[in-house]
């Protein structure tokens, strides 16, 4: 009896085990995807670059250099990782964790000693937030670092509810529809910024980094608060996500489908330029139509389908 029990009670924990890595492998997979599309889409990542990752020892530095590693792999390109954290001489900061963590993965790295955490402290008057300054000389060392270091690309950890977040920050504080570029030319115009992990969710991020068991090194050492607008934006759209399923992945589509004819800045599109034309014009006028509301292309072009057959059947001949 109590062999049947043990018996059936090991099969269970088999069955279990194997969903779980069913479901890690699935996980990996999509993330690996998910970051070799956006490396793809924006052509981050060339032939020959050496790519500096920035790791800050959290669960999105860490699957990015995981999955790029992976990708340096299997990709018909040449490219070099190195990676590059900043000790910021926070209180507490566990110094040998990341080494610890390159040497035992073998990668290319290199800790920079810079006391930031002292001029912070020093420069802003204690309860303000210290993060945009902190970002700011971090900003200024790891484009230095990359510099010294020749790096062609610098990777760094943001992801896909980063980027929402940072978008409906810059619409409702900042006045401008803006978000985080998957690519762009640093603030001083050296270096080529790269976020690989565009297209990857915090959800699966998290699941990979707890599945996986990164050292995490906490982010809070500094003792100051996460932006209390950006938590507000983040509690927004999770309670968005909750009750309206599909919401942030028709949100982020958006943001790949921006239509600068229809929106109202003067700088991006020349509405006064605009004249009458022969033909009809792509991206053209369907403001008399029924928003279709839909983020399913073929549903949409259904409805313009639909919509022409009614004009010809009205038409006149
Ligand atoms: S949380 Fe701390 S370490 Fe991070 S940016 Fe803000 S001040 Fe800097």
């Amino acid at each position: 009896m109590s062999l049947g029990t043990s018996s059936a009670d090991a099969s269970v924990l088999n069955a279990a085990q194997s969903k779980q890595k069913y479901n890690f492998n699935k996980l990996q997979k999509r993330l690996r995807r998910n970051v070799g599309k956006a490396i793809g889409d924006f052509g981050m990542i060339e032939n020959n670059d050496k790519v500096m990752v920035c790791l800050s020892g959290g669960k999105d530095s860490y699957t990015m250099l995981d999955i790029l590693l992976f990708l340096k792999k299997i990709a018909p390109i040449h490219f070099d990782i190195v990676a590059v954290n900043l000790d910021q001489k926070q209180p507490g900061f566990p110094e040998h964790v990341l080494p610890e963590y390159l040497e035992r993965i073998g990668v290319d790295y290199k800790i920079v000693e810079e006391d930031t955490y002292s001029i912070v402290k020093d420069k802003i008057p204690e309860g303000k937030t210290t993060c945009s300054l902190c970002s700011r000389l971090r900003r200024g060392i790891l484009y230095r670092t990359a510099k010294e270091l020749g790096a062609t690309k610098i990777a760094l950890g943001h992801h896909r509810d980063d980027m929402l977040e940072t978008f409906f920050l810059n619409m409702f504080h900042g006045g401008k529809l803006k978000s985080m570029p998957p690519k762009l030319v640093s603030d001083n115009g050296e270096h080529i910024v790269i976020r690989p992990l565009a297209y990857c969710t915090e959800k699966d991020i998290v699941k990979y980094s707890q599945a996986v068991e990164f050292p995490i090194i906490p982010c809070n050492l500094c003792g100051s608060q996460e932006n209390l607008q950006r938590q507000n934006i983040k509690a927004m759209l999770q309670d968005w996500n909750k009750r309206f399923p599909g919401r942030i992945e028709s949100m982020f589509s958006a943001l790949q489908n921006v239509a600068p004819s229809h929106l109202v800045d003067n700088n991006l599109y020349d509405f006064k330029g605009i004249t009458t034309q022969d033909g009809p014009v792509e991206d053209g006028d369907i403001g008399f139509d029924q928003p279709s509301f839909t983020t399913n292309s073929n549903a949409a072009l259904a409805t313009e389908e639909s919509a022409i057959e009614v004009v010809n059947i009205v038409e006149p001949k």
